[in-house]
């Protein structure tokens, strides 16, 4: 593998649409195969991830272990309703136990909202509830040695933050030290205005990355621009994580599938995809460092 500066993760949905054991050892051995040093295990429903059997699998192929996830709107901290927004912090809570449980030290992605296009603009109390549930949040993440990234995703899965410089303002708006910019190109490719900009604007406070392809298929096809934005990681010496991201119908999860709209078969081959998907990211990385 190439010397580069980051360790470069997968999304377990490129491999299995579940998380029983079968299928937990089934990811993170196909991740180790694939050359990958961490994988991102969705964690929407926190309490049904044995972390027993997913933390000895990650030890004995000498994975890392990240943890994502998008609320859902009868648990949603972006919401006016108390009741709601409490059940969202609740959420999150179980999901940073899990991350601590694994000994991973990430917990990231759509954590301020649902995921799902919401029918209207979001609202002052609402914004005011997710500030103060994720400053509690970072607040107890920060005693375990975690990092709470933000995820700014497209509009027809947020109303809350869809660009770089929402995420920054929020994390200014939290205050708290170890939560940082969560970006991701195929959402960037939608809602920005460019690849680079919001790289720079970011800066150290970038924390993660997720690279996808325009149409979240495999990388080396679609529309957007990889090498402006691995430029832009050059640029500001970005050390953190990268992980790539791809769906296909070929690999269903009932909870998460459906939001992202993966209704198409961009791949069947899973195994092949994600070893190219890591070599060209390994190349794009070595180029944008020559
Ligand atoms: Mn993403």
């Amino acid at each position: 593998m190439a010397n580069i500066p980051n360790l470069l993760g997968v999304h377990a949905l490129v491999w299995v649409g579940g998380w029983s054991n079968e299928q937990a050892t089934e990811a993170i051995k196909n991740s180790k195969e694939a050359g990958y040093g961490l994988i991102e295990i969705p964690a929407l429903d926190p309490k049904s991830i044995d972390v027993a059997h997913t933390s000895k699998t990650l030890k004995e192929y000498g994975m890392k272990g990240a943890c994502s996830l998008g609320l859902s709107f009868d648990a949603d901290i972006n919401n006016e309703d108390d009741e709601i927004a409490k059940r969202g912090e609740a959420r999150l809570m179980d999901a940073l136990t899990v991350v601590e449980q694994l000994g991973g030290d990430y917990l990231g992605g759509v954590v301020f909202s649902a995921l799902g296009k919401y029918p209207k603009p979001t609202t002052p109390k609402a914004v005011e509830n997710a500030t103060n549930a994720l400053r509690r949040l970072a607040q107890a993440a920060s005693q375990r040695g975690i990092t709470v990234g933000l995820e700014p995703v497209n509009r027809y899965e947020t109303n809350l933050i869809n660009t770089s410089q929402q995420a920054l303002d929020m994390i200014a708006n939290i205050g708290e030290k170890n939560v940082v910019v969560h970006l991701d190109v195929y959402h960037m490719n939608i809602e920005e205005q460019d690849l680079v900009s919001p790289v720079l604007a970011a800066g150290s406070q970038l924390g993660y990355v997720h690279i996808g392809a325009s149409h979240r298929g495999p990388l080396g096809t679609g529309n957007i621009d990889f090498d402006s934005f691995f430029g832009a990681l050059a640029k500001i010496n970005y050390t953190g994580t990268i992980t790539f991201e791809s769906f296909s119908s070929a690999v269903v999860s009932p909870e998460l599938s459906s939001t992202l709209g993966i209704w198409r078969n961009l791949w069947t081959d899973n195994k092949s995809m994600a070893k190219s998907a890591r070599e060209y990211m390994e190349a794009q990385i070595v180029a944008a460092h020559a």
